[in-house]
């Protein structure tokens, strides 16, 4: 059966039209014009980043920022592998090789303590990596603060893959404020979308610059073509980036929904058997981007998806970490076995900001309906 609820459906602000109206009207209508800039001031102030570039893809934002930093063939990046796959993609694009870190079971994010542990041991065997991509799953961000001494001890790059966290907070700042690069993105099922796009932060200008030009085909500023690098089509266009300015001014609402699907969830669920919410750590707030759990067995996971689909309800696995993707398999990884027990017994729940209270008291009754029929 197709769905009828969805697992986080785009979600519109109301003001879409009028800016892309505007931007219509004024016919700029390319990669670039008053509304990129706009959106890009607009994300900067939010994240308290002074530089940032609009980009295409959030898969584009993790490229370029390899790039930037100069990262290639013979360097190792250290990736959280619980994740979407695009934050591992990226590494293979530069020719790269990933090492994957475990999870903690605090926040499902990657192992601090592992970590460090891996740098201290990385930088006495001398083969320290060049940077680690550091992922704020589901909308929580990582323990940040222990992962960026221990990167900055050993002169270790940190890009923050907050494509899941905008909106989120650690220790009171903003998810995508402790990369030396940060990445967001606004896909569609994201907490902001433009249909499709993302955005490179920074403090460093140069970066952004050097990360502006490549996204541009790498065009000298000449009036013939000139090209020095190998460049890119990853600008955002105009038009997407007024729809971008609409959904970013909508945002806390948006968090706060997503957050309180969350808390509706707990209530409706916690009793059942088994049944243990991905946890919120006490350093910070999640956008809850999706709403997870994990429960018994992945037999039990399974039915119960099932059951939600032939209900026309959406509901997922947690991602299938990266360490046992077969593209992925014969890098090296740290651990593992936390990332695959939450990915055997996790699954994720509709969770768009977008959803009714109506269509959530519906998945409650499904899921209280089909867990209770389910062998553990
Ligand atoms: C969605 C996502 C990306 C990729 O963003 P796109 O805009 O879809 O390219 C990267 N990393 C994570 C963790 C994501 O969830």
């Amino acid at each position: 059966m197709a769905p009828r609820i969805y697992l986080s459906a785009p979600d519109l602000a109301g003001t879409e039209l009028a800016l892309l109206r505007d931007a219509l009207e004024s016919n700029w209508i390319a990669p670039l014009g008053p509304h990129v800039d706009a959106f890009e001031a607009e994300m900067a102030a939010r994240l308290q980043v002074p530089h940032a570039v609009a980009l295409s893809s959030g898969t584009a934002a993790l490229h370029l920022a390899l790039q930037v930093l100069g990262i290639g063939a013979g360097d190792e990046v250290y990736v959280s592998t619980l994740t979407f796959a695009a934050t591992a993609n990226a590494v293979a694009y530069v020719g790269a090789t990933p090492v994957f870190i475990d999870s903690e079971d605090a926040s499902w994010n990657i192992d601090p303590v592992m970590f460090a542990q891996a740098l201290d041991h990385a930088a006495a065997a001398g083969k320290l990596p060049k940077a680690v991509i550091v992922v704020d799953l589901y909308g929580q961000c990582a323990d940040l603060e222990p992962v960026v001494e221990a990167c900055r001890r050993h002169g270790v790059w940190v890009i923050e893959d907050a494509a899941e966290a905008l909106g989120a907070t650690y220790r009171g700042r903003p998810a995508g404020w402790f990369g030396d690069l940060s990445v967001l993105s606004f896909n569609g099922n994201k907490i902001i979308t433009t249909s499709g796009g993302g955005m490179l932060l920074s403090r460093n200008p140069q970066w952004i610059e050097r990360a502006r030009h490549l996204a541009t085909q790498a065009r000298e500023p000449v009036r013939h073509y000139e090209h020095k690098s190998v460049g890119y089509n990853y600008r955002l266009s105009n038009l997407l980036a007024a729809v971008g300015r609409a959904q970013l001014g909508d945002l806390d609402r948006r968090v706060a929904r997503r957050r309180a699907i969350n808390v509706g969830y707990r209530q409706g669920l916690s009793d059942l058997p088994g049944w243990q919410f991905m946890p919120e750590a006490a350093f910070g707030t999640s956008t809850s981007w999706l709403t997870c759990a994990t429960v018994h067995s992945e037999r039990e996971r399974d039915s119960i998806l099932d059951g939600l689909g032939a209900l026309g309800i959406e509901a997922r696995p947690v991602w299938k970490p990266m360490h046992l993707q077969p593209v992925f398999a014969h890098h090296r990884a740290l651990g593992g076995a936390v990332a695959e027990r939450l990915f055997r017994r996790g699954l994720c729940l509709p969770s768009g900001s977008g959803l009714t209270p109506a269509d959530q008291d519906e998945v409650i009754a499904a899921v209280r309906n089909v867990a209770g029929r389910t062998p553990k």
